[in-house]
């Protein structure tokens, strides 16, 4: 029998009622493990009931008692830890040690929501005016939700719940139907943390459901992270709607190597950063642009060997570098992109598609694989693969390396390898990128700082976590007041100024 997942609405599991489901894998077998409800309108309104009927005793109960829940939660995910980062290895396919890092970096923000009754605070000018006080409070919005991708199934669905319910919010998650399992378990958490019920609901489903969120007039504010081309049509849907909305989109992240650079430290870098979690990070450097032929043969010299000797193993093989990709559609696409690098004239310098795990063959796996000579104008240098394959863009000096970065319509993330101090000076006034690493090839801002790409990569004006999160899940409140005598005074018809 496969395991049916279920809903998570009102505090309790709830069986799928609209008679679709989706198949959940194990990467690592290619065996299906569960299956997955998708919701309907009926589910989503389940949900939007219970979270509106639980959320304003839930924004009334003081910050400080919120941030307790959060630092429960802390307390209980670390017990569970690693079940948690097992369960996540084996529904994703990374492996377990990258399952902890991706559990850790969402547990940071959690740490940072600790701290609400200080993120909450207003704004106070004492006399603007004569007996005249002014101060500002930060709100929370209502019932708001959370579309979350495949690839950080712990990550982001906590970069999203805990900014959004620590406001006072009520949430709903709609996670990826591909990895559904650790999202509803982060939920049951919640619960045992001290959530009230109804605050933290989780509805699994594809396009009918997000719909559904973009459409319900009692869902204030969406944040979304995907793919470029879903993270487009929600923005435009979703505004049009009048909600707030925020999406973060697709990439395709440059790592720029200055003929100074130390080489072998580079090679380590681009090795982790491109094929860690089998590339499919939205922070992955998938384009090295090494600075003239004497570098980019340097460069290639050391990589193509330790592409080769990539170790790809199983979800549970502490060794290994990385594991399968999400789905038989996954490595089939990413094969595809070879093909087509392959046909546009880039250089295969190693080829990964014909990897098979001995003994797993159904698995989803996908070699290493390694380009040279790729240029702008092919479409494995402009579309994102989201796979193990890194491609070298030889450029011929730094001013061309600053524009093709530049020019590339995806912003997300970027990095430069250099010694020289004002090369990497001009790099981070110039670039227009959202994050970048100065000699880190994965700059992933902190917990208190913010996140987010420029360009493709992102759309909406305010980022992730950090003071971004705070202001995105919150409306401002501006009050004007006064205790004076002077009411006495009569009405004024003229504008008030505090001359
Ligand atoms: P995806 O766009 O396929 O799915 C994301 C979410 O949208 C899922 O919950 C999915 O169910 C839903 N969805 C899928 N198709 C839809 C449709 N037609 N209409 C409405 N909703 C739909 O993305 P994915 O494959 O799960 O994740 C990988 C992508 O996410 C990559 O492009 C990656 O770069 C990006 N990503 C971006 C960031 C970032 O912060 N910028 C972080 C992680 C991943």
């Amino acid at each position: 029998m496969t395991l049916e997942l279920s809903h998570f609405i009102g505090g309790q599991h709830i069986a799928g009622k609209s008679g679709q489901f989706a198949d959940v894998f194990t990467p690592m077998t290619g065996e299906i493990s569960a299956r997955v409800p998708l919701a309907g309108q009926a589910e989503l309104n389940a949900a939007v009931e219970n979270a509106k009927a639980a959320q304003p005793a839930w924004a009334a109960l003081n910050p400080q008692k919120r941030g307790r829940v959060m630092m429960e939660f802390l307390r209980l995910i670390q017990r569970d830890y690693t079940a948690l980062a097992e369960l996540l290895a084996s529904e994703h396919g990374k492996t377990v040690l990258d399952a902890r890092g991706d559990i850790q970096r969402g547990l940071e923000v959690v740490e940072f929501t600790c701290g609400i009754a200080h993120l909450l605070k207003g704004e106070y000018t004492d006399g603007a005016g004569p007996g005249i006080d002014i101060y500002s409070m930060r709100q929370p919005l209502g019932v708001v939700a959370g579309i979350t991708p495949f690839n950080f199934p712990a990550m982001i669905p906590m970069w999203k719940l805990a900014p959004a319910i620590a406001c006072g919010n009520a949430f709903i998650l709609k996670p990826s139907e591909r990895t559904p399992s650790v999202p509803l378990r982060l939920a049951e958490l919640m619960l045992e943390a001290g959530l009230p019920a109804g605050i933290l609901n989780v509805v699994h489903g594809n396009k009918d459901v997000v719909d559904a969120i973009i459409d319900h007039p009692d869902i204030k504010a969406i944040g979304f992270v995907g793919s470029t081309t879903i993270a487009e049509y929600i923005y435009s849907r979703g505004c049009s709607a009048g909600k707030r909305v925020q999406c973060f989109g697709g990439a395709k992240n440059h790592m720029v190597i200055m003929p100074d650079a130390d080489l072998d430290q580079v090679t380590d870098a681009l090795v982790g950063a491109g094929y860690g979690s089998a590339g499919e990070r939205c922070m992955a450097i998938s384009v090295a642009v090494p600075i003239g032929e004497k570098t980019a043969d340097a460069l290639l010299e050391r990589l193509v060997p330790r592409v080769e000797s990539l170790r790809i193993g199983l979800s549970n093989d502490n060794d290994a570098d990385f594991g399968p990709l999400i789905s038989r559609e996954a490595v089939n696409r990413v094969r595809d992109y070879v093909d087509i690098g392959v046909k546009e004239g880039a250089t295969l310098r190693v080829d990964g598609r014909g990897f098979t795990m001995q003994g797993y063959e159904k698995g989803f796996y996908m070699g290493g694989t390694l380009f040279d000579h790729v240029t702008p104008k092919m479409r494995i240098y402009r579309e994102e693969i989201f796979g193990p394959v890194l491609s070298i863009a030889r450029a011929a000096n730094y001013e061309q390396a600053l524009h093709m970065t530049n020019e590339h319509e995806y912003g997300n993330g970027v990095a430069i390898f250099t010694r020289d101090g004002d090369a990497a000076r001009d790099f981070v006034s110039k670039v227009q990128v959202g994050m970048v690493g100065v000699n880190v090839p994965i700059p992933v801002p902190l917990a208190y700082y913010t996140f987010g790409g420029w360009k493709r990569s992102a759309f909406g004006d305010l980022n992730q976590h950090g003071p971004d999160a705070i202001r995105f899940y919150t409306k401002t409140k501006t009050v004007t007041s006064r205790w004076p005598s002077g009411i006495k005074d009569g009405a004024s018809f003229v504008i008030p100024t505090m001359n």
